[in-house]
C-alpha cells in the first residue's frame, strides 16, 4: 500500500464538514469515499478496501459507536483503522470509542498538520501490520511447500510441487520447468501447454527465451512483456524465469508464460524468488539421491562384471589342482600334494570373497532378489551339516543338533537360508577352539510386532568358543568388521559375513541377534516367518 494512493473513508453526516475534509485529504494525495451515516458507511466498507476510516461520533440511523461495534465485530474488517472525529470537549465520547476499538481522535476544528500527522500514522501502522500479515501468511505457505517437497526424492516430482504453486501464486496460464545444464534447459515437467513439451523441446537454448536470459544472469526472477514470437506457447506475449540457484549454481528454471501482456507485482516476485530458493534444496537432494543411485547401480554391475570374470580362472586353477592331485598325470609326492592342497584352500578363500563382495553390492543397491518358496528348516540344517562336517571333525569339534520333527516350513529363500546357517556355523568353528561344541537348535516361537503376533521359526547356532568382547558387540553386524581379539584374528576372514547375514535374515522378514559371553561362548539367533 502506497500512501499516495490510500483510500480513506469519511464518515460524517454534516455535508459541509464531508466536503472541507474530502478536498484537504486530495490536496494531501489521498483517495476518498463519503458516508453520511453508519448504515451507508458499512455498506461502502462493504465494497471497498478501506485503508483508513474517519468516523464522525453523532449521526443519525447509525452513530459512530455502533459502526465501531460492527467493524471489530467483523474479521474482515478488524483490522481497518478508524480515526474518530470529534469536538475536544467530547472527552467521555472519545474513551469510548477508543475502548470500542479506535485506533485515535482528531478534535473538531481540524490543524491541518494534526491531520496530516495522525492519518500519516496510522497508514503507517496499518502499512506494517499488513506487512506483518502477509509475510505470516507467506511463512505458512513456504512451510506448507517445503512439507511437500521434503516428502520426495524425485526431481520430477519436486518440480511438479514446484511449478504447481508458482502458477497457482501467480495466476500464469502455462508454464514448464526443467534443470539447467550447460546452459540449456531440460525440460522435465510442464503444464497447461497444448502439447507434450518434454518429448518436443527437451532441451531448450535460452537464447531464444529473454526472460531466461536474464534470469540465468541476474539469478532472480525476470520478466518479458509485450513480447511477440518468443515463448512456447503459441502468441506468447508476457514471459517470467525464477531461477532455482544452489550458491553460484543455477539448478532448475521455472518458466511461465501468459498470452497476453502482463506485469507480475513485487509481491508475486519476492514470492517467486523465494519459492525458488526453498525449491533448490529439495530439487538438489533429489539430484544427489538420483546420482547416488546411478552409481550404486554402475559399482553393482561392476562388481558383477569383475566377479564373473574372475570366476573363470578361479575355477580354472581348482580344476588343475584336482587334476594333479589325482595322480594321472605323474606321481605327486607329499610336499606337492600339501602344496596343491593350499592352492584349493585358497581358491576356495578367494571364490567366497568374490561372492561376499558381489552380495553386498547387491544388496546396498537394493538389486539382491529372494526367490520365495515354503522350505524345510530341517533341510537346509542338513545340507549345512553335510557341507561343514570335515572342517568340524578336523578340529575334533562335537556338534549336536536339536530340530524338532514337526518343525513347520519357512517362507524363504533355500539357497540364502544356507547361507545364512553356513556363515552362523562357519563363524562358530572358526571362532571355537578345538574340542568344543557347536549346537544347532530350531523352534517355533511366537513373535509380536506392529504387524499382529506371527509364529516364527527360531534358529540359534551356539558355541563354546572365544565368545566377542562386550566393547566390539555393538558393531559386529557393520560390514569390514573384524574384532580385534589375537585369538580371533589367528582365523582368517573378510569381516562381511555377519553383514551379510543380517541383510539377508532381514530381507526374510526376519531378526537376527546374538548372546555372547568372552571366552565361553557365542549364540547367535535369528528367526524367519513360518509359511
Ligand atoms: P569374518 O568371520 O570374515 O571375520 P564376520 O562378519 O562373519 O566376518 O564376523 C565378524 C567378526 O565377528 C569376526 O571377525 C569375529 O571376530 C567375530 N565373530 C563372529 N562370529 C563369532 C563367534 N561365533 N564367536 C566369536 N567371534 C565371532
Amino acid at each position: 500500500m502506497e500512501e499516495e494512493q490510500a483510500l480513506i473513508l469519511i464518515v460524517d453526516d454534516n455535508e459541509m464538514n464531508r466536503d472541507i475534509l474530502a478536498r484537504r485529504l486530495k490536496r494531501q494525495g489521498y483517495e476518498t469515499v463519503m458516508a453520511e451515516n453508519g448504515v451507508v458507511a458499512l455498506e461502502m466498507v462493504r465494497q471497498h478496501p478501506f485503508d483508513l476510516m474517519l468516523l464522525d461520533i453523532m449521526m443519525p440511523e447509525m452513530n459512530g459507536f455502533q459502526v465501531l461495534e460492527h467493524l471489530k465485530a467483523n474479521a474482515e474488517w478488524r483490522d481497518i483503522p478508524v480515526i474518530v472525529i470529534s469536538a475536544a470537549d467530547d472527552m467521555d465520547s472519545i474513551v469510548r470509542c477508543v475502548e470500542l476499538g479506535a485506533e485515535d481522535y482528531l478534535p473538531k476544528p481540524y490543524n491541518t498538520l494534526l491531520l496530516k500527522a495522525r492519518i500519516g500514522a496510522s497508514l503507517e501502522k496499518k502499512r506494517l501490520r499488513d506487512a506483518e500479515k502477509a509475510h505470516l501468511v507467506e511463512m505458512a505457505v513456504m512451510q506448507g511447500i517445503d512439507r511437500e517437497l521434503s516428502a520426495t526424492l524425485d526431481v520430477k516430482r519436486a518440480m511438479e510441487i514446484t511449478l504447481g504453486w508458482a502458477l497457482r501464486h501467480s495466476g500464469d496460464e502455462v508454464g514448464f520447468m526443467g534443470e539447467v545444464e550447460d546452459g540449456r534447459i531440460h525440460v522435465l515437467i510442464s503444464k497447461g501447454y497444448a502439447y507434450e513439451l518434454t518429448a518436443d523441446s527437451s532441451m531448450l537454448i535460452p537464447d531464444e527465451l529473454p526472460a531466461v536470459q536474464q534470469a540465468l544472469e541476474s539469478r532472480k526472477a525476470a520478466f518479458r512483456s509485450q513480447t511477440t514470437g518468443t515463448g512456447l506457447l503459441a502468441r506468447a506475449q508476457s514471459q517470467i524465469a525464477v531461477p532455482v540457484c544452489r550458491g553460484n549454481d543455477v539448478l532448475a528454471m521455472i518458466v511461465m508464460e501468459n498470452s497476453v501482456p502482463k506485469q507480475w507485482s513485487a509481491q508475486v516476485l519476492t514470492f517467486l524468488n523465494r519459492l525458488g530458493d526453498h525449491a533448490a534444496m529439495a530439487i538438489a537432494n533429489a539430484q544427489l539421491y538420483t546420482a547416488v543411485q546411478a552409481a550404486d547401480l554402475a559399482k553393482t554391475e561392476f562388481v558383477s562384471f569383475v566377479s564373473h570374470e574372475l570366476k573363470i580362472p578361479m575355477t580354472s586353477i581348482k580344476g588343475y589342482a584336482d587334476l594333479l592331485l589325482t595322480g594321472s598325470f605323474g606321481a605327486v609326492n607329499e610336499m606337492q600334494t600339501k602344496f596343491l592342497g593350499t592352492i584349493r584352500a585358497n581358491v576356495d578363500r578367494m571364490a567366497r570373497l568374490v561372492s561376499d563382495l558381489t552380495d553386498i553390492s547387491r544388496i546396498e543397491s537394493g538389486h539382491l532378489l529372494l526367490e520365495m518358496n515354503p522350505v524345510s528348516l530341517a533341510e537346509v540344517v542338513e545340507d549345512v551339516v553335510q557341507s561343514t562336517r570335515a572342517q568340524i571333525e578336523a578340529k575334533m569339534q562335537t556338534l549336536t543338533l536339536e530340530v524338532a520333527d514337526d518343525l513347520p516350513l519357512v517362507y524363504g529363500d533355500r539357497t540364502r537360508l544356507i547361507q545364512v546357517v553356513t556363515n552362523l556355523v562357519s563363524n562358530a568353528y572358526k571362532y571355537t577352539p578345538e574340542q568344543g561344541h557347536i549346537a544347532i537348535r530350531a523352534k517355533v516361537v511366537m513373535v509380536a510386532d506392529e504387524e499382529g503376533e506371527r509364529q516364527m521359526v527360531q534358529m540359534a547356532v551356539a558355541d563354546t568358543g572365544l565368545g566377542i568382547p562386550e566393547e566390539a558387540q555393538p558393531t559386529i553386524f557393520e560390514k569390514f568388521t573384524r574384532v580385534d581379539d589375537e585369538e580371533a584374528r589367528k582365523s582368517p576372514g573378510t569381516g562381511l559375513g555377519l553383514s551379510i547375514t543380517k541383510s539377508l535374515v532381514e530381507l526374510h522378514n526376519g531378526r537376527i541377534w546374538f548372546v555372547s559371553q568372552y571366552r565361553q561362548g557365542t549364540t547367535f539367533y535369528f528367526t524367519v516367518p513360518v509359511a
